[in-house]
Parts: structure tokens; C-alpha cells; sequence
């Protein structure tokens, strides 16, 4: 009986983001998961669990798409910039700016390792509501743009560029009040957000940089939240922004810059149903196009922030099974090598994802429901709650689609237990981008004070 329709559905190719398996899934005639060309079974035997696994081919047909939806909808210059947290590396940064993208940093870290995978910096634009003085003049001293998120942002960029005595290029990032029907932690767009200057702040705000010796606005941005289905939202959000390059002019402000952030949805599970990144690209870019043409304005450089429908399909984790706990007429707990603290999601967001077996990836030979625990501490460190396998036991590995998106990034070392290794996967070769953490790594950072030596 053939349960897993996900793994049987049609591929599309050109959209990543609605499918729920990188675009190379296959099962072999041994009927095993196989990844860009590579038997997972294989790949834990060589680089043990858990492991990230990343295909290089998805990835790239998800920046391909944004790209080209850009060059075919909008009539102007544009340009997709990744938000590099949702998976940040040198890896990743090299891979991204080899496909033309910019990318976003929200700290010096990830500032560093876009310079260090290669994206040049007048591609890379820096964020964050607490920019710390370091930060801001690492961003400035490498000529990359910052993106004015407050007041506090704005006094120091003014201080600096007086200090120089030279123009700086600014952009700044605004809340538009757009909600959308996504999970409260991650909405961003509306009123009540710590991110960004409030709509009617504006005019006070364009007056401010008016007074400035050096300050020149270069461009507006918005992001209005994540994991998002419709469309409407950033219809609207085009047609909101131009509205304020139009505002903007007023005060002598000429803003040719309009980047309207991330959001996109991906299929998580077979009910989710995003829009493709072309029906995407184009809503956003009839909005901003049709604003344009009836303020008579000159079209401005777009460019929107994809992180999520960018990397998330394209990343799995294998899993190894251990322990299993039945309790009678309650559940049955099957616990893995990995959990929250390589996918903190589960326990934050209570998010969902599919997974299988990889020794049986469609046949499920009975109707087992299982809980997916992690090893972890928590009795909240749950990845799946009720999930239908095949047959399995100790020893045997469980793949999760779809966590190419926060969870390498948002992951930690808690108990100690040490990060996964990372790899890419390719026409059949695997090759590593994250060495595996080691329990000694951990304690690198680790001071006993010399009495504390002493007293021992
Ligand atoms: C998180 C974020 C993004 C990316 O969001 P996705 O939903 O992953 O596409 C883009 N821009 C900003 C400012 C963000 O905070």
C-alpha cells in the first residue's frame, strides 16, 4: 500500500518552493531515497547522523526563478537578494552570488561570511533593529549599504559620514501595516513590530535626513512577515511604497531603490499550496509597475529578499532511529540522534514538515503511528507528532524534508551535543560544507579561573 503520495507527486522543476523533496528525489531500484544522485543509506554510512544534506540543483533552480521572474514582469532593473539567515555559509554565500544574487546580513557574522563566500559588497545590504557600533562601521568600511532601521541607526550614520566628510547612500525600512495570515512570532509588517520606522513617522523622518550634511536616501524597504500563501499582502505592499517614493519626493527625496523583503511561502506538508515564485515575482511586480505609472514615476531598482522559498526544499535531515517506548493505548514514542537542537522549529513554532523512512520511503506495511522525539531534555522536543511510518526499528534512518530553511541557522548546542555536519549533494558526489562538531569543540570557549585550578 502506497501511503507517502508526497514522494509521488509531480516535480516542479521551475518553482522548488511547492514541492515538498529536493527537485533530484528518486528512489532507487532498491527502493531507497536517493538525493542529487547519492543513496542516503550510503552517505550516513561515510559521514554518520544526524546530517544536513543540501541539493545543489534545487537551490539553484529556486534562484534561477526568482531571476528570471524579475527580468520577464518588471520593465526596470532588479535584483533578488537572499536573507541570509535563513541558512548562512560560506557555502551558501559563494553559491548564491555565483547565481547573481545580493544577499541580506542582520549582524558583522554573517556580514563576514557573505564577503568570505565572495558576494561583492555593493551587492549585500546590512539589517537589524540594535545594530551595534562595531557592526555599523564594519558594513561602512566595507561600502556595504545599511539599512536605517531607527533613529538610533540614522544618529550614528550621520555622525560617521560627517566624520568622513563624504556622502553615505541609506536605505531605510518601514512598517507598512499589512497583516497577513501567518504565525504571530513571525509577522513583521504591522503596526506593533519592534522592526523598522512607523508609516506616520515618515515625513518627520524625510525632514531629518533632509537635515543632514551627507545622508542620501537610496532606497525603501519593507518586510511584512514569512511563510506567506497569499498574494494580496505584497500587492498591496508594492502599490504602499511607491506611495511613499511619491511622499518622499515631496521632501527632495529622490528614492531609486524599492525592496519590499522576503516571504513566500514553501510546501511544507500536502495541504500547504503556496503561490510559485513566477506568480510571485509577477504580483509583486504588476503592483509596483502599475503605482508607477500613475504617479508618473520612473521605475525604481526592485529588489525582494527570499530566504525561506530560496533554500528551504532544498535541504534534508537524516535521522538516526534508537530508542522506542510504547505506551499502551497512548503512543508510541520513537526517539532519533538529533532534535530541537538542529531544528529548533518544532518546539518554537510548532511547525510541520513530512518525512519517511529512507530504507522504505513509500510502502508503509502497516498503519504504525509514532511520535518522533529528539534526545533532548525537553519533553516538548518532539518532531512529529503522530506520524505514519513503514515498519522500522533501531538503526534504521528517517528523512525530513524541508529543513534547508532555520534550522542549520537557528540551531544550537544545547546539552552539549554538537552541530551535524553539512553536505552538498551533485550528480552522485557529496561533498562536505559543514564539518561535523565534535563534544571537544564545545569546550573551546570554556575558562576555569586559575584558583578554581588551583583548589582541585
Ligand atoms: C526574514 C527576512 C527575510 C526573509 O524571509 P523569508 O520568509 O525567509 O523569505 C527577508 N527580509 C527580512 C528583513 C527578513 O527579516
Amino acid at each position: 500500500m502506497v501511503k507517502n503520495s508526497f514522494l509521488k507527486e509531480k516535480i516542479d522543476l521551475k518553482s522548488p518552493n511547492k514541492n515538498i523533496t529536493p527537485v533530484t528525489t528518486s528512489i532507487g531500484s532498491d527502493g531507497k531515497l536517493s538525493i542529487g544522485g547519492c543513496s542516503i543509506e550510503e552517505l550516513v554510512e561515510k559521514y554518520d547522523s544526524p546530517l544536513y544534506i543540501l541539493d545543489e540543483i534545487t537551490l539553484r533552480n529556486s534562484c534561477r526563478a526568482y531571476k528570471k521572474a524579475l527580468q520577464k514582469y518588471y520593465p526596470g532593473e532588479s535584483l533578488p537578494i537572499y536573507a541570509s539567515k535563513a541558512n548562512s555559509s560560506v557555502f551558501m554565500s559563494n553559491l548564491i552570488s555565483s547565481e547573481g544574487l545580493g544577499l541580506d546580513a542582520v549582524s558583522e557574522g554573517e556580514l563576514l561570511t557573505a564577503l568570505k563566500g565572495g558576494v561583492p559588497n555593493e551587492k549585500i545590504v546590512f539589517h537589524g533593529n540594535n545594530k551595534s557600533d562595531k557592526e555599523i562601521e564594519f558594513a561602512v568600511r566595507n561600502n556595504i549599504k545599511v539599512i536605517v532601521d531607527n533613529d538610533f541607526d540614522l544618529d550614528r550614520l550621520e555622525k560617521i559620514s560627517n566624520s568622513f566628510n563624504h556622502d553615505l547612500e541609506i536605505m531605510i525600512r518601514f512598517t507598512p501595516g499589512i497583516e497577513c495570515h501567518t504565525h504571530e512570532y513571525i509577522r513583521t509588517g504591522s503596526f506593533d513590530s519592534k522592526f523598522g520606522f512607523g508609516i506616520e513617522y515618515l515625513n518627520t523622518l524625510f525632514t531629518k535626513i533632509s537635515n543632514t550634511k551627507h545622508l542620501k536616501l537610496k532606497g525603501l524597504h519593507a518586510h511584512i512577515g514569512s511563510q506567506i500563501f497569499e498574494l494580496e499582502p505584497h500587492k498591496d505592499l508594492g502599490e504602499i511604497m511607491v506611495n511613499v517614493i511619491v511622499e518622499a519626493q515631496k521632501f527632495g527625496h529622490n528614492i531609486e531603490e524599492l525592496n519590499v523583503g522576503g516571504g513566500l511561502g514553501i510546501k511544507y506538508i500536502e495541504s500547504d499550496d503556496p503561490p510559485s515564485i513566477d506568480e510571485w515575482v509577477k504580483t509583486v511586480s504588476n503592483s509596483v509597475v502599475k503605482a508607477c505609472k500613475k504617479n508618473n514615476l520612473d521605475f525604481p531598482t526592485l529588489m525582494c529578499e527570499p530566504g525561506r522559498s530560496i533554500v528551504s526544499t532544498a535541504g534534508i535531515t537524516i535521522y538516526k532511529i534508537g530508542a522506542f517506548k510504547e505506551i499502551p493505548g497512548v503512543r508510541t514514542y520513537l526517539s532519533v540522534d538529533g532534535g530541537m537542537s538542529d531544528n529548533p522549529r518544532p518546539i518554537t513554532y510548532q511547525s510541520n514538515y513530512s518525512a519517511c523512512l529512507v530504507s522504505n520511503p513509500l510502502n508503509i506495511s502497516s498503519k504504525n503511528k509514532y511520535t518522533i522525539a529528539g534526545k533532548h531534555c525537553e519533553s516538548g522536543d518532539v518532531l512529529f507528532k503522530e506520524i505514519e511510518l513503514a515498519d522500522c526499528k533501531t538503526g534504521d534512518l528517517i528523512c525530513v524534508f524541508g529543513t534547508g530553511a532555520y534550522n542549520n541557522s537557528m540551531s544550537s548546542n544545547y546539552n552539549r551535543i554538537p552541530r551535524p555536519a553539512a553536505l552538498l549533494v551533485y550528480d552522485g558526489e557529496a561533498e562536505i560544507i559543514q564539518m561535523r562538531e565534535s563534544p571537544l569543540d564545545l569546550l573551546k570557549y570554556d575558562v576555569l579561573p586559575d584558583r578554581f585550578i588551583k583548589q582541585n
